[in-house]
C-alpha cells in the first residue's frame, strides 16, 4: 500500500511539474533588433528553475532589485516523452502540448550583466519570472505550423507574433537542446518573444492568447 502511494506521487509529480525550464533568446528577428542584438546563428539557450513558475491566473510582484522589469510573451512547448540526441525529423514526436507564458526580464540588471559578459540568471530566472498559462494539445490546433499569439497590457495589444517568424523552428529547438540536455516528460521550452517587449508597472493587467483564445492572465503587483 505504501509502495503504491509512493509510485502514484512520483507519477503525478513527473507529469504535472516540469523538471527543467528552457528558454530561447533572440528567436524573432524584430525583437533581436529592438534590443540591438545581432541575429543568432544557432539557438541561444538559457534556463530557469521551477521556482520561477507562476500558474495563471497569477499575481506577479515586481522585485525590489529592478526598476525595469519587462514582459516577453512566448509560446511554450511541453515535452511529452524523454529523449536525447533527437533528430530534427523526429522532434515533433517529443512535444504534444503548447501554451503561452511570460519570460519576465529585469532588463536593467540584464544589461549590466551583458556588458560584463556575465551569466543572466539573476535577471531572468528569479522567483516568479515565468508565468505560465493553460496548455492545449497541439493536435487540436487547426494548423500547428501557423500559430498566432499575442499579449495585451491593460486591454491594448503590445506584442503579437506568429510561428512563421521564428528564426529556429520548434523542431530545431527540441533537437538542438537535446544534444546538451536529456529532455524529460514535463520539461518546458519558452520559445522566444516577438518585438514589443516593454516595462511593466504595478496595476498592469497582462493577458496572453493563442489564436485569439485567452490562456494566461497575470496581474502586476
Ligand atoms: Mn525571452
Amino acid at each position: 500500500m505504501a509502495y503504491c502511494r509512493i509510485v502514484i506521487i512520483f507519477v503525478t509529480y513527473n507529469t504535472l511539474f516540469p523538471m527543467k525550464i528552457f528558454c530561447i533568446g533572440r528567436n524573432y528577428a524584430e525583437h533581436a533588433r529592438e534590443l540591438g542584438n545581432e541575429l543568432p546563428t544557432e539557438p541561444l539557450v538559457f534556463m530557469k528553475p521551477t521556482t520561477a513558475l507562476l500558474q495563471s491566473p497569477c499575481d506577479f510582484y515586481i522585485p525590489d532589485f529592478s526598476d525595469n522589469v519587462q514582459h516577453e510573451v512566448e509560446l511554450v512547448l511541453r515535452i511529452s516523452k524523454n529523449g536525447k540526441h533527437i533528430a530534427e525529423k523526429f522532434a515533433h514526436k517529443y512535444y504534444d502540448h503548447i501554451g503561452i507564458g511570460i519570460d519576465f526580464t529585469a532588463r536593467d540588471l540584464q544589461n549590466r550583466l551583458k556588458a560584463k559578459g556575465s551569466p543572466w540568471e539573476i535577471a531572468k530566472a528569479f522567483d516568479g519570472s515565468a508565468p505560465i498559462g493553460e496548455f492545449i494539445p497541439i493536435a487540436k490546433l487547426p494548423d500547428p505550423k501557423n500559430i498566432d499569439f499575442a499579449l495585451t497590457r491593460n486591454g491594448t495589444t503590445v506584442q503579437s507574433g506568429h510561428t512563421s517568424q521564428l528564426i529556429f523552428s520548434f523542431d530545431v529547438l527540441v533537437s538542438y537542446i537535446s544534444r546538451f540536455f536529456t529532455l524529460q516528460q514535463g520539461d518546458l521550452i519558452y520559445t522566444g518573444t516577438p518585438e514589443g517587449v516593454g516595462k511593466v508597472a504595478i496595476g498592469d493587467d497582462l493577458r496572453g492568447s493563442i489564436n485569439g483564445r485567452e490562456m494566461l492572465v497575470c496581474k502586476v503587483r
